[in-house]
């Protein structure tokens, strides 16, 4: 039972190597910075069953021995970010695409059971025909075109290295899953602040003063790595997984944090001129199926909180 994870010291794949450690697995990580990835060999099992390999995602063939002989490979490893960069082809676009087919590239070789791709619910819900719709499930697909238009790249790279992924695929006969979490959030093992974690924290710290008028999906951390799992042990399970467990307009989820820590000074204000946005529901009814059941928000924001106090990012 030996399988890979790439970006294992990520904030989701650092509990998706933990879960698999607990259920007996072997896991090669795929790390770039070996320094950041020092808490992985912590967990435990770390010492009996995890090796970790620098692995760079836009070098041709860098995971070809990694992934050889691995039953199943978990591709988590692309860039969240959505400021702080300059160039959006070459900090986000291209290591989600090529990176993506890098990586495939290197399974097509080695053959594993099943390929679980990490794409987003924002591969799902960014396109104009869920105007006028309740409920998004899985056959939505995002419009690269509204994504650029729009400037909303992070949205773009995982869109199009989802489509890229299915393409290749499909082209090579291999069986791959993906999971589509909306925004997660929960307790952190890494020692590195991660993009969904630091909304919540610049929430709680009083660094954001506006809300964006937007209904968003919430999920734990713990029920994203597990639906990785749970889709790679099932046979099955196919195709694309929604993940979420609550969709909240943004000035909700601040009055849920406000009415669970009011201790904090939460500054955040929703913009009362306009209509709130009426939002959409992202259905999870496939991944439930398959045996998921998810830990409600309230303590999954109550971890997060827990764990942004014990790492000292909050008093
Ligand atoms: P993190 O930023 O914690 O993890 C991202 C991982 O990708 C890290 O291991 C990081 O390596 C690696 N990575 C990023 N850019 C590069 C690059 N240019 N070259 C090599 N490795 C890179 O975020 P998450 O854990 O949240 O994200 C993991 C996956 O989940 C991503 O695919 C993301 O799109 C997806 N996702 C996340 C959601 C969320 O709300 N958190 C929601 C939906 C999907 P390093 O540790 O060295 O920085």
């Amino acid at each position: 039972k030996t399988v890979c994870v790439t970006g294992a010291s990520g904030f989701i794949a650092s509990w998706l190597v933990k879960l698999l450690l607990d259920r007996g697995y072997t896991v090669r990580g795929t790390v770039r910075n070996a320094e950041k990835s020092k808490h992985l060999l912590e967990l435990p099992g770390a010492s009996e069953r995890l090796t970790l390999v620098e692995a760079d995602l836009l070098k041709p063939g860098a995971f070809d021995s990694v992934v050889q002989g691995c039953d199943g490979v978990f591709h988590t490893a692309s860039p969240f970010l959505y400021r702080n960069f300059t160039d959006p082809d070459a900090q986000l676009i291209e290591p989600a695409v090529k990176g993506t087919l890098n990586v495939l590239e290197s399974c097509a070789k080695a053959r594993p059971k099943r390929v679980v791709l990490t794409s987003t619910e924002a591969a799902v819900s960014h396109t104009d025909k869920r105007i006028g719709a309740d409920v998004v499930d899985e056959s939505y697909f995002s419009d690269p075109d509204k994504c650029r238009r729009e400037g909303d790249w992070y949205y773009l790279s995982k869109t199009l290295a989802e489509l890229a992924a299915w393409d290749f695929a499909k082209q090579h006969n291999l069986d791959m899953v993906a999971i589509l979490p909306v925004l997660v959030v929960g307790p952190v093992l890494q020692t590195s602040m991660n993009t969904s974690t630091e909304i919540v924290l610049e929430l709680l710290n009083g660094t954001t003063q506006t809300i964006t008028n937007q209904v968003v999906g919430w999920v734990g951390v713990k029920d994203v790595a597990m639906a990785h799992i749970l889709t790679y042990e099932k046979p099955e399970a196919e195709g694309r997984y929604i993940c979420s467990e609550r969709m909240l307009h943004f000035g909700d989820a601040v009055a849920l944090l406000a009415k669970l820590y009011p201790q904090y000074h939460i500054v955040a204000k929703e913009d009362g001129s306009v209509p709130r946005d009426p939002g959409y529901n992202a259905s999870s009814e496939k991944i439930k199926k398959l045996g998921l059941t998810f830990q409600p928000l309230e303590d999954v924001l109550r971890e997060t909180v827990a764990s942004l106090k014990e790492l000292k990012y909050l008093d």
